[in-house]
């Protein structure tokens, strides 16, 4: 089996990447004016990198199907974004945040990544802030924090539920900046359809442009993929709803191995599904875990009464509730990582306890922080014997300040007020940890060739904490890549430009061509849709929340099924030199089609239970995920030979020297 390289420097781990960057190549400033970058994705991965990487003096190329950077999937992050900075002087510190995205990942990352990511997440937070980045603060002007799922200290920066926006319109600013300057040429409304490489070497794109449909061919010496998960290969999930597999698959296709795609987040604390038509899925932000308490009625027949709107959540007294996250896991409680709050709620909700009508979703109830928070305020304002319904008001308005848009947004949704009655959620699809392969350097297995934010594997291994994509898509750009790719880019500095007129660009944009026109000329029977639903439901059935064996194998055939119905019946309406909506989905979801397939294939290969991949086969005595260290503590990169079915499995064996492999336990 082959062996991969993940080019981590020699040095202790703490001293690694300071000793890379005293040792790597570098280009002059002269020289970066002549090499071209392109990026492609702007969210808050690929906007950082290009601006950072204008700013250091090459020429970047930077695409985006959206009409603006601001429009990035990253702008809907809520949450906020962790650093190790210990303002909050709770013993936090690099180890630590090193130690936890290790621990959360369930021990199947790469330790010197992970260090590296804790090591600058200080600066990403400086950076922000000196970009005008509007992070909460406390009483006294400083910086404020609060707690993310598995962890034991506070190192989450924020700003209200709007963490992401915020960031990226301090990224779009520096991005602004370059583009005025004309060292980044953005390039909205246009889509990457294929990677071109010469002599082995990533060298170009060809992209499509989304208005007027024209077919593009752009060069340059390197290009990095930024272009986000693949979290809606499910159909329903709580990403954006372009969000999408194209670029990370096409690349897969030329050479670049695909890693752990069986690793996907299903967050906890989501708007439940409400009906067969529908198209997305709404978060609500992990944030609420540290004030909200999850809860079902411990009785079957309260449970029932409620699910037939017989009884309400207000009525069940103190005594009959089930607080299961706090019952199983008093030492982290509400807070336990994603995918454990996750697998208990369906748990609970598989043994008939579940609160809506479907009987899937569990309570994520406040009336215990309102109360706290309002007898503290009233202690404050010196209000003697203050009534319950002053307290509750005091209450309310504390817990409006901390996450009143989120509020706002459950009640505009269900119709309910979450002040007064518990809110309903359910786990959903959210992030992938799976991802394009890539070594220390951020580079895929094709030269030239790099990858980083959601959209590579690294970092987060089984599970990722909360918080930490945007502290790994800000790091990768600001900090990592304007340094490795430089390490690279020092043997071409003698290239020159990279021309388009090539056999190698003719023959990549000839086969784009030809699907592109399959797809409007196909003329068959079913929308792009009516593919793209069925294959979110055998992923959800069968490659969600729990697999097993016989689940998965059928979910391959059945992959397969739908993807020859695609290919023979879909209807794509419309032209190919107009903007056309239906044309870019197609090509979409033909690749979550393959990346679907590839998913079932990794999830059945994966014979434990590991963070957000739980097999039904290896469980715990008590209901927890078994996993197995002695044969799977590698990352499962994947070689396309021509089918999904046939992709070559290459094993990169997870070293752990400086944190102890033990058993996840938040108890
Ligand atoms: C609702 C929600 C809330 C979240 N909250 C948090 C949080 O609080 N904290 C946290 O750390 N993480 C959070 N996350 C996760 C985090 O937001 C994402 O992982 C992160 O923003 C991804 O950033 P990215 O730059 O890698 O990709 P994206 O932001 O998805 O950007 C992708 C870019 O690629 C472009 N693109 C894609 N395909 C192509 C193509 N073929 N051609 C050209 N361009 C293309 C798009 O136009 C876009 O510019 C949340 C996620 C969701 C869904």
């Amino acid at each position: 089996m082959t062996t991969l390289n993940s080019r981590v420097p020699e040095g202790p781990i703490k001293d690694k990447w300071t000793l890379y960057k005293d040792h790597i190549d570098l280009v002059n400033p002269a020289n970066k004016r002549n090499i071209d970058i392109i990026v492609v994705g702007t969210g808050l991965a690929g906007g950082s990198a290009a601006a950072t990487l204008a700013e250091l003096g090459y020429n970047v190329k930077a695409f985006a199907y959206q009409d603006s950077p601001r429009r990035a999937h990253s702008i809907a992050a809520q949450g906020g974004i962790n650093a190790a900075k210990n303002y909050m002087g709770d013993g936090d510190s690099n180890y630590r945040l090193f130690y936890d995205t290790v621990k959360g990942g369930d021990y199947r990352s790469r330790e010197a990544n992970v260090h590296r990511l804790a090591e600058v997440s200080g600066a990403i937070i400086d950076q922000c802030v000196a970009q005008g980045v509007p992070f909460a603060r406390d009483y006294g002007g400083l910086l404020d924090n609060r707690s993310f799922g598995g962890v034991l200290v506070s190192r989450t920066f924020y700003a209200k539920g709007q963490t992401g926006q915020q960031l990226l319109l301090g990224c779009y600013s520096a991005m602004n900046r370059q583009i005025a300057r004309g060292k980044i040429e953005m390039f909205n409304r246009h889509e990457m359809l294929d990677v071109v490489k010469i002599d082995g070497k990533a060298r170009g794109i060809i992209a499509r442009d989304l208005i007027t449909g024209e077919i593009e061919r752009h060069s340059a010496h390197a290009v990095v993929i930024a272009t986000g998960g693949y979290g809606n290969v499910y159909f329903l999930s709580t990403n954006a709803m372009g969000s999408n597999a194209t670029a990370a698959w096409k690349i897969h296709k030329k050479g670049a191995y695909f890693a752990n795609p069986c690793f996907t987040q299903i967050h906890p604390t989501c708007i439940p599904r409400s009906g067969d038509y529908q198209s997305k899925l709404t978060l609500m932000s992990e944030s609420l875990r540290n004030d909200g308490r999850i809860w079902v009625p411990a009785k079957i027949e309260d449970a029932k009464a409620i699910q037939q709107g017989k009884l309400k959540p207000t009525a069940i007294a103190e005594e009959d509730r089930d607080y299961f996250l706090e019952r199983r896991y008093p030492a982290y409680g509400n807070l336990v990582p994603r995918d454990v709050a996750s697998r208990a709620a369906k748990e609970r909700c598989d043994a008939g306890h579940g609160v809506n009508a479907t009987g899937e979703a569990v309570y994520l109830d406040f009336a215990a922080a309102i109360h706290r928070y309002g007898s503290t305020k009233a202690k404050i304002q010196g209000l003697h014997n203050p009534s319950k319904e002053e307290v509750i008001k005091l209450g309310e308005a504390v817990i409006e300040e901390k996450y009143g848009n989120l509020f706002q947004m459950y009640e505009k949704i269900i119709d309910e007020n979450p002040y007064k009655t518990p809110m309903m959620i359910y786990p959903a699809t959210h992030y992938t940890m799976g991802g394009v392969w890539v070594d220390y350097n951020l580079m895929t297995t094709v030269p030239g060739l790099y990858c980083i934010g959601e959209a590579n594997f690294s970092d987060h291994g089984a599970n990722r904490l909360g918080a930490s994509a945007l502290m790994q898509g800000l790091a990768d750009g600001y900090f990592v890549l304007p340094y490795t790719i430089g390490d690279y880019l020092a043997d071409d500095i003698r290239t020159g430009k990279i021309p388009t007129n090539s056999p190698e660009f003719d023959e990549v944009e000839k086969s784009v061509k030809d699907q592109l026109e399959f797809f409007v000329n196909n003329k068959g029977t079913h929308s792009v849709d009516y593919f793209h639903k069925k294959l979110g439901l055998v992923m959800w059935n069968k490659v969600g929340m729990a697999r097993n064996e016989k689940g998965l194998k059928e979910a391959i055939k059945e992959i397969q099924d739908i993807r020859e119905d695609f290919w023979k019946n879909v209807k794509v309406p419309g032209s190919l030199n107009e903007l056309n909506p239906e044309l870019e989905k197609a090509g979409r979801v033909a690749d979550f089609l393959e990346l679907g397939e590839l998913f079932a294939k990794d999830a059945l290969e994966r014979e434990e239970s590991c963070g957000g991949h739980f097999r039904e086969e290896h469980v715990t005595e008590d209901g927890e995920a078994k996993r197995d260290d002695k044969n799977f503590a590698y990352v499962a990169a994947w070689e396309y030979t021509g089918k999904p079915s046939e992709a070559i499995l290459h094993k990169e064996q997870l070293e752990f020297k400086d944190i102890e492999l033990k058993t996840r336990s938040y108890k």
